[in-house]
C-alpha cells in the first residue's frame, strides 16, 4: 500500500509526465467516470478528455451514473455518453473492459453512485483528476489542486503535461470553456487564480465562441424554471439575520406544480447569499426517497465540513452538498438547530 499523501500530484509534478508514459502504454480502453448528478465541470471535463483520448486513437467511454440537465446536453461528445442507469450492460462493460479508468470531479466513491463498487473492485490504474479537498484513497495517482478553478482546468493542465498541448482543438476548448464556467459561476467565484486565465486565454485561443457558450448553458431554461425561481424567492426564502443564514425549501407537491425537470433549481442556492449580511445559505430538495441539500458560504463558514459532519456529503469550504433520509420539516430544523454552533462570530 502507497501512503495517499504519494499519490497526490499537482499537474507540474515532474513525475507526472513520466507516470501517464508508463500507464498509458500499450492501453487501447480507457473509462471516463464522473459523479452522480453531474454539473457543468463534470460533463465538460469528462468529454474533453474523451475527444483527447479518441485523438491518441484510443477506445474510450464516459460514464456518467445519471443523465445530465438539458442545457448541458448540447456539449459535443453528449450522445456517446453511457449513462448508468440507462445503459447499465454497456456501461459495466466499458468499465469492466477498461485498462485505464479516470475519476473526474469527486473523490469519494459513494459520488459514482451505482458504479461505485466497480470502480473500487476494478483492478485497472485509476487516475482522479479533482480539486476537491481530503480525497478518499481509491486512485493510484490522484492530480489534485483544491486552488483549482475547476476539473475542467486540471484536465487541460494534464494534457499539457502529457505533452500534447497541441491536440486541445475547438471542440476540446469548449468542453473546457463550458467546464470552467460553470463551476465559477462564470468566473465569479473560485476563480482568482492567474492560472486559470493563463488556461482561459489558451482556450480562447483555439477559436471557441465564449458568448454562445454562455447563452447555451444560461439562457436555454424553460419557463417554468423562472416562475418556480419567483416562487422559491417569493414565498420560500427564510432568513434568519442572528446566524447570517437563509434557506429555501421544495416539496415534491410544490416541484409537481411547477412541473420542475432536473436541472431547474440549479443555481437557486446562490441567489440568497446577496442578501446583505448573509454569508451562509442552505436549499432543500425533496425526492422520493430523501432530501437533497445543497451549501454555499462565504468566508470563515467551512460548508464542506459542515455537509461532512452533519448530511453524509462534503463538496469545497464554500459550495458543498448533502442529503438526509428525514423528512424535509426534520432536515430543515436539524439545519436550524445546527447553526448556533457553526455561525457563532463568523464572518465573511
Ligand atoms: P451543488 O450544490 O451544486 O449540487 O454542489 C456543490 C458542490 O458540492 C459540488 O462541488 C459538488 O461536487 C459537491 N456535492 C454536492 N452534493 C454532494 C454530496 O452529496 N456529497 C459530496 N461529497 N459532495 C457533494
Ligand atoms: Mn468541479
Amino acid at each position: 500500500m502507497t501512503l495517499i499523501e504519494n499519490k497526490i500530484l499537482n499537474t507540474d509534478d515532474s513525475r507526472l509526465p513520466r507516470i501517464l508514459e508508463d500507464k498509458l502504454d500499450g492501453i487501447n480502453d480507457i473509462a471516463i467516470i464522473s459523479h452522480v448528478n453531474p454539473d457543468g465541470d463534470a460533463v465538460g471535463s469528462s468529454l474533453s478528455l474523451y475527444h483527447y483520448f479518441r485523438k491518441t486513437g484510443r477506445n474510450v467511454n464516459v460514464i456518467l451514473p445519471n443523465q445530465c440537465p438539458d442545457f448541458l446536453r448540447w456539449l459535443p461528445g453528449n450522445n456517446d455518453i453511457l449513462i448508468f442507469n440507462k445503459k447499465q450492460s454497456a456501461a459495466v462493460d466499458a468499465i469492466e473492459k477498461a485498462g485505464l479508468i479516470f475519476i473526474l470531479d469527486f473523490n469519494t466513491p459513494s459520488r459514482a453512485d451505482k458504479a461505485q463498487e466497480l470502480i473500487t473492485g476494478s483492478d485497472a490504474f485509476k487516475i482522479m483528476i479533482d480539486h476537491h479537498p481530503q480525497p478518499d484513497d481509491f486512485a493510484d495517482v490522484i492530480i489534485c489542486d483544491v486552488l483549482a478553478s475547476s476539473t475542467a482546468e486540471l484536465v487541460f493542465r494534464f494534457i499539457e503535461s502529457a505533452g500534447d498541448p497541441k491536440l486541445v482543438d475547438r471542440v476540446i476548448a469548449t468542453c473546457l470553456y463550458a467546464g470552467i464556467m460553470s463551476d465559477t459561476g462564470s468566473f465569479n467565484y473560485n476563480s482568482s487564480q492567474p492560472e486559470t486565465y493563463r488556461v482561459l486565454s489558451e482556450l480562447l485561443k483555439r477559436g471557441i465562441d465564449k458568448d454562445h457558450i454562455y447563452s447555451m448553458i444560461y439562457d436555454n431554461y424553460s419557463e417554468n424554471r423562472l416562475r418556480l425561481l419567483g416562487y422559491c424567492l417569493e414565498s420560500k426564502m427564510v432568513v434568519l439575520p442572528e446566524h447570517k443564514t437563509a434557506y429555501m425549501s421544495l416539496s415534491l407537491a410544490e416541484k409537481k406544480k411547477y412541473k420542475y425537470i432536473r436541472g431547474d433549481a440549479e443555481g437557486f442556492v446562490n441567489y440568497p447569499l446577496s442578501v446583505k449580511g448573509v454569508i451562509f445559505v442552505a436549499f432543500f430538495m425533496e425526492n422520493d426517497d430523501h432530501v437533497k441539500i445543497s451549501f454555499r458560504s462565504k468566508g470563515g463558514i467551512d460548508s464542506n465540513i459542515f455537509a461532512k459532519e452533519n448530511f453524509d456529503g462534503g463538496g469545497h469550504v464554500n459550495a458543498s452538498g448533502g442529503e438526509s433520509k428525514l423528512s424535509l420539516d426534520d432536515t430543515i430544523n436539524k439545519f436550524v438547530s445546527l447553526l448556533p454552533e457553526y455561525t457563532r462570530e463568523k464572518e465573511i
